[in-house]
């Protein structure tokens, strides 16, 4: 198994990375990244600047060298994306070696003010989601990212028809940048517009834009999303099942910048 996206005390995760990587190695795990939020003012308060991300960087690669061959360990940053925070990123990422480098959206920014994803009645308006998926495009478009964390997180805060999503596999199908799928969106409560409440119910990693992706050929990778070592690995299982019914033959890890098929 396989799962790409485990944050840890180094930005706002709870457990040690070496405790991770034994939990991981204890429940079957092959393939495992870490992908700590870093990189950007626009972003929490926990996220490291670059100085921290050498010294997370380093940590991982002795963690990798140390268990090699009992597990693949990947180091990677998950960096809040917006239009205007382009050049700060680029500038961070010169001086830093990660395996891979994941854009997240958690914010939209509308003239002065800044809505996050968690401001449910406010996502809920066309030009908050219009602005979400340019940011994305955008972020895509800047050729700095190896793939797009939980592109598809709007949809606990949006009830967004598969349609939305589009244009966006294809960016992602020509640019060979990857989709993320999200494995905490399996347990994620998600937002009733109509009642004006979250409510217990699923709404992505949704089958039908696993269908589409999985047609259209786009890099795929898998996370569990996991702040807390008890949920590394979970609900990855389930979300391989649906994707091979849908056709999937393999997913992808991205080491050194480059990705690499894993057969599920
Ligand atoms: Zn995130
Ligand atoms: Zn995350």
């Amino acid at each position: 198994m396989i799962d790409c996206h485990i944050h840890s005390i180094w930005s706002d995760g709870e457990d040690k990375l070496e405790d991770i990587v034994q939990n991981a190695i204890f429940k079957g795990l092959e393939v495992i990244g870490f992908s700590d939020h870093a990189l950007s003012t626009e972003g929490r308060e926990e996220h490291m600047g670059p100085e921290k991300v050498k010294d997370y960087l380093e940590k991982l690669n002795v963690l990798g060298g140390k268990y090699a061959g009992q597990i693949k360990i990947l180091s990677g940053l998950e960096v809040d994306y917006s239009i205007g925070n382009r050049k700060e990123i680029e500038e961070s990422l010169r001086n830093v070696n990660p395996d891979f480098v994941l854009a997240a959206i958690h914010k939209v920014r509308i003239a002065d003010q800044n809505i996050s994803l968690w401001d449910y009645k406010d996502m809920n308006a066309p030009d908050v989601v219009e602005k979400y998926f340019r940011n994305i495009y955008s972020a895509i478009e800047t050729g700095i990212f190896d793939g797009i964390a939980h592109p598809d997180l709007i949809n606990h805060a949006v009830d967004l028809p598969t349609s939305y999503f589009d244009q966006l596999v294809d960016l992602c199908k020509e640019s060979g940048v990857a989709f993320e799928m999200n494995a905490a969106g399996l347990t994620r409560d998600v937002y009733d517009l109509t009642k004006e409440r979250l409510v217990q119910k699923s709404r992505y990693p949704s089958k039908d834009l696993m269908r589409k992706l999985v047609e259209k050929g786009v890099n795929l990778t898998i996370g569990s999303d996991a702040h807390k070592i008890e949920y590394v690995g979970g609900n990855i299982t389930p979300i391989i099942e649906t994707l091979k019914e849908v056709g999937a033959e393999n997913l992808c890890y991205i080491e050194s910048r480059r990705k690499v098929k894993f057969q599920i």
